[in-house]
């Protein structure tokens, strides 16, 4: 399941999308944030789900565009600490 957290508006479409089937919780993403946008928790999307998942803080989603800006400038593709540390590469970015 692709779980999309984020906004659009007259600019764009900023969106971090976790893929839950990919995602196995480890935490990693929030240990290199440094802005510190993910926590760990419980599947909303899939109440049967066990094992914990990677989301964003609600706080973060409305204003992610330029929480992530000073790691990811817009049209930068510099390596983002997020994805780098997704081993099983559950995190995209819609910009
Ligand atoms: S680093 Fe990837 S697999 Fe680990 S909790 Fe974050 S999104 Fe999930
Ligand atoms: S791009 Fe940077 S600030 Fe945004 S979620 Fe990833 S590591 Fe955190």
């Amino acid at each position: 399941m692709l779980a999309n957290y984020g906004f659009k508006d007259g600019s764009g479409s900023f969106f971090i999308t976790i893929d839950t089937d990919k995602c196995d919780g480890c935490g990693k993403c929030a240990e290199a944030c440094p802005e510190d946008v993910f926590e760990i928790g419980e599947d909303e999307i899939d109440p049967f789900r066990e094992e914990p998942v990677a989301k964003i803080k609600k706080e973060d989603t409305k204003k992610i565009k330029f929480t992530c800006a000073p790691c990811k400038p817009i049209g930068s593709d510099t390596p983002l600490p997020c994805v780098t540390a997704c081993e099983p590469g559950a995190i995209t970015h819609s910009w």
